[in-house]
């Protein structure tokens, strides 16, 4: 489904083709929504890396944590008007996105990048890493309570 108008900023949102799919993006905010399964088609499929700088960036913002005023930063969701959760991509991300599990994501302005350059530092981490990586992070390992989701996120990068 696509949006006319953006969560945040009550501005209107248009077609945007990133990286081969289509999303709706805000023109004034930069906002974006995606239908379920368009930010994994999105990483799974994209040719363009981010630059060095958005790749610091972002992992800057890893290290900060959950910045205390997204704990209140929560949007409804377009379709079923619940409350999305506020969830942080890949765990320890730093990068704080709105998900309805049922119909969509929710991110604000450059998240999508901020996702993008957190997955190439991760993946070219991981083709350096991964012979002492494999044991760790090898399908069906068992997780630790807390490293389950960072250990899912890492896996899929293999
Ligand atoms: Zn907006
Ligand atoms: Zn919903």
């Amino acid at each position: 489904m696509s949006i006319q108008t953006c969560l945040r900023c009550k501005g209107p949102c248009v077609h945007h083709n990133h990286e081969g799919v289509i999303i709706d993006r805000c023109s004034s905010c930069g906002g974006a929504w995606l239908d379920q399964g368009e930010l994994e088609a999105i990483v799974e499929s994209r040719e363009n890396s981010q630059p060095a700088s958005m790749v610091q960036e972002t992992l800057k913002q890893a290290q900060a944590g959950i910045p205390e005023e997204s704990q209140k930063d929560q949007v409804a969701c377009p379709k079923c008007a619940m409350n999305m959760k506020v969830v942080n991509y890949a765990y320890d991300s730093g990068v704080i996105i709105n998900v309805c599990p049922s119909h969509g994501i929710w991110l604000d302005s450059k998240e999508l990048e901020h996702i993008e350059a957190y997955r190439d530092h991760w993946k070219s981490e991981a083709s350096k890493r991964r012979a002492e990586w494999s044991e760790h992070i090898r399908p069906g390992s068992t997780d630790g309570a807390t490293g389950s989701g960072l250990l899912h996120f890492l896996r899929s990068l293999l």
